[in-house]
C-alpha cells in the first residue's frame, strides 16, 4: 500500500491509549510477595553450588519450590501454564567443578501468535561475601528473592487473562556465578525459534533506601543499551553515518516503559538509565542483548551496597547482609504491578515493524516497512536527533492490504530527525517504536555482513 504524500501534521496524543481494559496490575498482592520472599530466604542459601538434593536447604530445594508455585498458578487457571525445567551442565571461573544448572520456567501460550514471546524473569540463586562459598547463610532477600517473587506473582496474576502472544516466566540460577541461567534461557529461546518481543529482567527490585540514608520509593530504574551488542562492524559503520547509537530496541523498550508508567497515577515512575547495567556490573538481560533480543533490567532506584553480596555480620556497629529486614514490600509490590501492566500490554501488542527511512538529498522522507502480524494499524513518530522521547506523532497508517507500506513525509528534511514506527493492535495496544536507523529492528542482526 502506498500512502499519498502527507504533510507532517502533528497529532496530540503522545501514546495511543489502550481501549478500556481491566488493569491486572491491581491484582498484585504484597502479602503473597512477602510470603514468597520468606519462603526463599528459608532455604538458608540458594547458591548455585549448594545442594541439589537436600529437600530443605540449597538451590535444588529453592527451584523445586519455585516450579511448585508455577504449578499452583497453573492449577488456578485450568492448567494454562506449561511448566518445566531447562538444564545444562556448566563450569567456569566461578564454578570450579562442573555443576548441574537448572532454570524453572512457566509458559503461558498465546492464542494467536504463540511464537511471539515476552519474558519476565529473575535469578533465584544467592551468594555471600565469597562468591565460591556455597555453605554460608545467603538469604538473598533483595538480590534476588525480590525479582523471583515478582516473577511468580506475575505468573499468578497474568495467567488469569488470555493473550494473543506468549508470556514466559523464568526463575534463573547461576547468575552470581556468571549469568549462566540467562545464557541457558537465551540459547533455549534461540533453539525454539521464538520471536522475542521483550525481556523484562528483574534483579534487586525490593528496596528503597541505601545504607547512607538516601531513599527513593517513587522510581524504578530501567537499564537499556545504546549501541546494540550484536551489531557487527558493518552495522556500526552505518550507525555512525545514519544515527542509531541511541535507538537500539532495548533503548526503545525503555522509552516505551517510561511512557507507559506515566499513564498510571498510582504507579512508580521510570528512571531511564541509559547504560546496559550499573557501572562495571551485569545481569541476566545481557545474554539476551548479546544475541540481539530486546531486553532491559529493572532495578531499585537506590542500591544498598551493605546489604547485598555480604555475609550476615555486624562490623563496627554496621549490620551487613541481604535480609528481609532491609526490604520495602510496598515498593516491591509496585515494581511487580508495573511489570504486570507492561507484560499485559506487550502481550497484546504486535511486534514493532522493521522500518527504513530514505531522506538522502531530498526534501521529503520515505518510510517503508513490511506488514506485521496482528497489526491493525501503525503510528509514525519522530523526534529531533538530540531529543530523548518520541514526542511528535505524525500520522496513522492503517493495516494495508498485505503489501509493503510506504509513507512519504514532505517536506520534512530527514537529516534533522529520527523517525520510527509502532504497530497497534485492534484493541489499541501499541508496540514500542522501532527506529528507522541501522540496527533499529527488534530482531537479531545478521552477522558478518561487511558488504555495505
Ligand atoms: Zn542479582
Amino acid at each position: 500500500m502506498r500512502y499519498p504524500i502527507l504533510a507532517a501534521a502533528l497529532l496530540a496524543a503522545p501514546f495511543a491509549s489502550a481501549s478500556a481494559q481491566q488493569d491486572p496490575g491491581l491484582d498484585v498482592s504484597e502479602e503473597r510477595l512477602r510470603a514468597d520472599v520468606e519462603a526463599m530466604v528459608g532455604f538458608y542459601t540458594r547458591h548455585t553450588l549448594s545442594s541439589q538434593t537436600d529437600p530443605e536447604r540449597g538451590i535444588g530445594a529453592a527451584l523445586e519450590w519455585g516450579i511448585g508455585e508455577f504449578r499452583e498458578a497453573s492449577a488456578a487457571c485450568g492448567d494454562c501454564l506449561e511448566t518445566r525445567f531447562i538444564e545444562t551442565e556448566v563450569s567456569g571461573r566461578r564454578i570450579p567443578e562442573p555443576v548441574r544448572l537448572r532454570n524453572a520456567i512457566a509458559i503461558q501460550w498465546g492464542t494467536e501468535r504463540p511464537n511471539e514471546v515476552v519474558i519476565i524473569q529473575g535469578h533465584i540463586d544467592s551468594r555471600g561475601s565469597d562468591v565460591l562459598d556455597a555453605e554460608v547463610e545467603a538469604p538473598g532477600a533483595n538480590d534476588n528473592a525480590s525479582g523471583s517473587a515478582l516473577t511468580i506473582e506475575a505468573a499468578r496474576v497474568l495467567s488469569q487473562h488470555i493473550y494473543p502472544t506468549t508470556i514466559i516466566y523464568a526463575l534463573l540460577s547461576g547468575e552470581e556465578q556468571g549469568l549462566y541461567g540467562g545464557n541457558l534461557l537465551a540459547d533455549y529461546v534461540t533453539e525454539q525459534g521464538w520471536t522475542v518481543k521483550a525481556v523484562l529482567n528483574n534483579d534487586v527490585v525490593g528496596g528503597s533506601c541505601g545504607s547512607d540514608g538516601v531513599c527513593d520509593a517513587e522510581n524504578v530504574r530501567v537499564f537499556s543499551e545504546g549501541v546494540r551488542a550484536d551489531a557487527d562492524a558493518a552495522t556500526r559503520a552505518r550507525m555512525r553515518s545514519m544515527g542509531g547509537a541511541n535507538d537500539s530496541p532495548s533503548r526503545n523498550l525503555s522509552r516505551w516503559l517510561d511512557t507507559l508508567a506515566a499513564q498510571y497515577e498510582d504507579g512508580l515512575d521510570v528512571r531511564q538509565t541509559w547504560r546496559s547495567d550499573r557501572m562495571g556490573r551485569g545481569g541476566d538481560h545481557l545474554p539476551f542483548l548479546d544475541r540481539g533480543y530486546p531486553a532491559i533490567r529493572f532495578s531499585v532506584a537506590i542500591e544498598d551496597y551493605e546489604h547485598q553480596h555480604q555475609d550476615l555480620r555486624v562490623e563496627n556497629g554496621v549490620i551487613y547482609g541481604d535480609t528481609i529486614a532491609e526490604m520495602d514490600f510496598p515498593y516491591l509490590a509496585r515494581v511487580t504491578q508495573f511489570n504486570v501492566r507492561a507484560a499485559d500490554r506487550l502481550a497484546r501488542a504486535p511486534m514493532p515493524p522493521r522500518v527504513t527511512a530514505n531522506g538522502i538529498v531530498r526534501p521529503d522522507v520515505l518510510l517503508e516497512w513490511q506488514p506485521v502480524d496482528g497489526a491493525a494499524g501503525y503510528t509514525v513518530w519522530r523526534r529531533r536527533t538530540d531529543e530523548r522521547d518520541w514526542n511528535q506523532r505524525l500520522t496513522v497508517a492503517d493495516a494495508g492490504d498485505g503489501a509493503e507500506i510506504s509513507v512519504t513525509l514532505a517536506p520534512d528534511r530527514g537529516d534533522d530527525w529520527i523517525f520510527g514506527v509502532s504497530s497497534v493492535s485492534a484493541d489499541g495496544s501499541e508496540s514500542p517504536v522501532s527506529s528507522a536507523v541501522p540496527g533499529g529492528e527488534f530482531y537479531p542482526l545478521p552477522q558478518g555482513d561487511d558488504s555495505q
